[in-house]
């Protein structure tokens, strides 16, 4: 685990092609623990339910009892878009989500993880669109 020196944060909010994303605004080092995907723990059951009905698209999974409600605008985890070939990847470290580094990331770059297959099947109506799949 190599967490960011004191309030520093390495990644900004910006224009993405999908909407917005998240951007490094520094080099974030490989394994680094970039930002947390935070919000409340809602039952899992009741987060299926709100995403089968339209109602939520920031729901992240924990285990089959508790999912985390990333619908809070001060999450910063849920401006990352998805990416087939990401650079970060989500960990589960003592019962919270965070993003982390799976190589160097460079200044400017778009910070991306994987969100799964059921994911891109439930929520990409029109199939994926990052810049792996729309160079297909
Ligand atoms: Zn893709």
């Amino acid at each position: 685990m190599n967490p960011m020196p004191g309030d520093t944060k390495p990644y900004r909010v910006g224009r993405s092609h999908t909407g917005l994303g998240l951007f490094a605004t520094a080099p974030i080092r490989k394994h680094t623990l970039i930002v947390e995907y935070s919000g409340p723990r809602i039952p899992t059951p009741v987060a299926h339910a709100r995403e089968r009905a339209g109602r939520s698209k920031y729901m992240f999974e924990i285990s089959a009892r508790w999912t985390i409600d990333g619908a809070g605008r001060d999450n910063m985890g849920r401006y990352a878009n998805h990416a087939c070939r990401p650079n970060a990847e989500s960990v589960l470290i003592r019962g919270k989500i965070f993003l982390k580094a799976i190589r160097r990331i460079l200044p400017g770059e778009e910070i991306t993880y994987d969100y799964g297959r059921e994911y891109v099947a439930l929520f990409f109506k029109s199939g994926c669109r990052c810049a792996a799949c729309r160079d297909k």
